[in-house]
């Protein structure tokens, strides 16, 4: 599904992915871990089309197509949901408004209808349910004064409405108790777990991947991918550090 081959991207003039090869597979969950100041938020950025980057060479292919050459609304409408490490506030604009906009903004960039609003309601909650977050939430101000479970629990609403092909997933474990944690990684599961679905799941910590089981595991260092393999490596990760790993890599 997604393949990225020899990605270098810089930023300010800075050089932050740097040889960065990786491919995920329709039905995988694959897993980044690595190390502070790596790079692993810069390739989700990269991968959602954020401005402000320079891809200096190498290239990303989402299903066949140029993702670096996609907008980002392009990139969305064609399946790629990005979940972010800081969720941002939009005041003003209920949950509620902001999700049935985008579902919508989607629907019609694929030449669908938009969803009635009974419609969209009814989707919205049985999203809501499965987050175990209430409709409440949903109309209140999109993150305003959320807790930072509250709003991941959100973010992942929003990603059971639209439904996408592929999630790139920035630290959505950072800031969860446990119990938040393990709702959080079923909805993912519920939502994303699917042969025709891929998902890059960026984490510290092996505790989401206890829910959200990976199928792959790479180590992302210093802007690129310097080991792959399966479960085991998180385990190890966790049991041995990055330091050791990475010596021995
Ligand atoms: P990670 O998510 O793995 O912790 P990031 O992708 O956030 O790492 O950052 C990778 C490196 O790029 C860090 O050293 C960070 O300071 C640097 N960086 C990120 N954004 C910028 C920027 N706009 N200008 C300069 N350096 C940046
Ligand atoms: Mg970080
Ligand atoms: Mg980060």
């Amino acid at each position: 599904m997604l393949e990225i081959n020899n990605l270098h991207a810089e930023i300010d003039g800075k050089q932050i992915l740097n040889g960065l090869t990786l491919t995920v597979a329709a039905g995988e969950v694959h897993a980044i871990m690595g190390p502070n100041g790596a790079g692993k938020s810069t390739l989700a950025y990269v991968l959602g089309g954020r401005p402000g980057y320079e891809m200096t060479e190498g290239s990303v292919t989402f299903m066949g197509e140029d993702l670096l050459d996609m907008e980002p609304h392009e990139r969305a409408a064609a399946g790629i949901f990005l979940g972010f490490q800081y969720p941002v506030e939009i005041p003003g604009v209920s949950n509620i408004q902001f999700l049935r906009e985008a579902l919508n903004s989607q629907r019609k960039a694929r030449g669908d209808e938009p969803l009635s609003g009974g419609d969209f309601l009814k989707l919205a909650k049985e999203k809501a349910g499965l987050l175990k977050l209430d409709m409440d939430m949903l109309k209140r101000q999109v993150n305003v004064g959320f807790s930072g479970g509250e709003k991941k629990r959100a973010e992942m609403v929003q990603m059971g409405i639209l439904d996408p092909k592929f999630a790139v997933l920035d630290e959505t474990d950072s800031g969860l108790d446990i119990d938040a944690l393990r709702v959080v990684g079923e909805g993912i599961n519920a939502i994303m777990r699917d042969p025709a679905k891929g998902v890059l799941l960026i984490t510290h910590y092996q505790r989401l991947l206890d829910v959200v089981k990976p199928d792959k595991v790479s180590i992302l260092a210093a802007g690129r991918i310097v080991q792959t393999g399966g479960p085991e490596l998180a385990q190890q990760l966790e049991e041995e550090g990055y330091d050791a790993i990475m010596a021995s890599a």
